[in-house]
């Protein structure tokens, strides 16, 4: 007897007619034709289910401020740096709280559960580390939160820089950030890294680094940060954000560096939408579309996931907390349209940034939380291209969210009646 069974599902391996029995918060059973019954049945015929959405990169204390004070008129990085300082000293705990919880309702309902967020550093009132530890005590039963202590104006660079992010680590966060391409010289970024690997290393903690978020393409902090996580025996514990200069990069010193970021075992993790969106902006044509090498890492064997990084804030004016909306662009950025990338590029939606996150129990096999979304689509392809509506989001074994589903009436003579989100030729009905 299980407490619930969602019948006849679509499973991301591509398996079809699959039951996934849940017992408490846990994936009891996973195989077609499960015996037994429930107290509550899904059907999920030609629905696909997924492990929920994991966002690997987030700035949850700027998300919904857009138009605070005013609005980036230029739309570029810098102006959106900029217009971050002049918010900042306006910020108050109880406003980003309601911001950062509203975002979390809007993540519960595209089946996003499991976020790691930048919390900016820089001003060292720490608002906005009281208010993102606040939230992640909050949200916790729906969605797990990882914070970043994120020196967004340089820890070098800016004053207290150095002093507030250690007594943001005091205070409870996580991970140790930095932004090395953002201090004043590259020798400064550099010896920036060595000294929050060593913070890292000495705390026992993770590193996850805005790391050469640049079109330069001689901006090199990824070298120094996976040597740097070799020295200090930090492997597999440590990520590289953005990595935009490897786009510019000369070919073969890429082929340098490569290897050694997998001997480091450095998660990589793009941003595609602000990626594309912010890089190449000093270009005039050819443009560059500044996403990092993404084929490349992953047919070396790293750990590539995309993040959504920001959602209506002084650098992105766009953005829904949609992972798939994420995985449509990479598609793009990427040009990874093939059938083995599509599979790829959905991995990197999940399960490579629940790797990245160190998240435990995580999947669709037994014995993994049941947390799941159910999706208006038949297959990996099919999600990846209509970014469908999420029918139900389930959190340890209970529904948290409902979305009716999309179904279009048509009024024309000698036509179907009804569209159903689909019209996918390959599917089997
Ligand atoms: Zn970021």
């Amino acid at each position: 007897m299980f407490d619930l069974i969602i019948r006849n599902a679509n499973l991301p391996d591509g398996r079809r007619g699959i039951d996934v029995g849940i017992a408490g918060e846990k994936i009891a059973a996973v195989e077609a034709g499960l015996p037994g019954g429930a107290r509550e049945v899904i059907d999920a015929t030609n629905r696909l289910v997924s492990p929920s959405f994991v966002d690997p990169h987030f700035h949850m204390d700027a998300t919904l401020s857009l138009g605070l004070p005013r609005m980036n008129v230029s739309g570029t990085l810098l102006e959106g740096i900029a217009l971050w300082g002049e918010l900042r000293p306006l910020l108050t705990r109880e406003a980003l709280v309601e911001r950062a919880l509203a975002y979390c309702d809007l993540a519960v309902s595209q089946g996003l559960l499991h976020i790691r967020t930048h919390v900016d550093t820089s001003d060292p009132r720490l608002v906005t580390v009281e208010a993102m530890l606040e939230v992640k005590e909050r949200v916790a039963p729906y969605i797990d939160l990882q914070l970043v202590a994120f020196p967004q104006d340089g820890y070098y660079r800016a004053s207290e820089g150095v002093e507030s992010l250690e007594r943001a680590l005091d205070m409870g966060v996580d991970i140790v950030g930095g932004i090395p391409h953002f201090e004043r010289t590259m020798q400064e970024g550099a010896m920036s890294v060595e000294a929050l690997c060593r913070i890292a290393a000495d705390r026992g903690l993770p590193v996850d680094m805005h790391c050469d978020e640049t079109d330069d393409p001689m901006s090199r902090h990824i070298e120094t940060l996976a040597a740097q996580t070799v020295r200090f025996g930090l492997k597999g514990r440590v990520a590289g954000s953005h990595l935009t200069s490897m786009h510019s990069m000369d070919n073969y010193y890429v082929s340098k560096l490569i290897p050694l970021m997998a001997e480091a075992e450095i998660n990589v993790i793009p941003n595609p939408l602000i990626n594309i969106m912010l890089q190449g902006r000093h270009d005039t044509y050819p443009k560059r579309r500044g996403m990092t090498r993404v084929r490349e890492l992953m047919a070396a064997g790293l750990n590539v996931s995309f993040g959504h990084d920001c959602v209506m804030d002084p650098w992105y004016s766009m953005g829904s907390g949609d992972m798939l909306e994420v995985g449509h662009m990479a598609i793009h950025v990427a040009q990874m349209s093939g059938v083995e990338d599509k599979k790829k590029i959905f991995d990197a939606l999940t399960v490579n940034s629940a790797k990245a996150l160190g998240l435990e129990d995580y999947g669709l096999d037994a014995g993994c939380h049941a947390d799941l979304v159910i999706l208006q689509a038949e297959d990996v392809p099919e999600a990846l291209r209509l970014k469908p509506t999420r029918l139900a989001v389930l959190r340890r074994g209970k529904v948290i969210a409902r979305t009716v589903p999309k179904i279009t009436e048509l009024q024309i003579e000698g036509r179907p009646e009804r569209i159903d989100a689909g019209y996918n030729p390959t599917a089997r009905r």
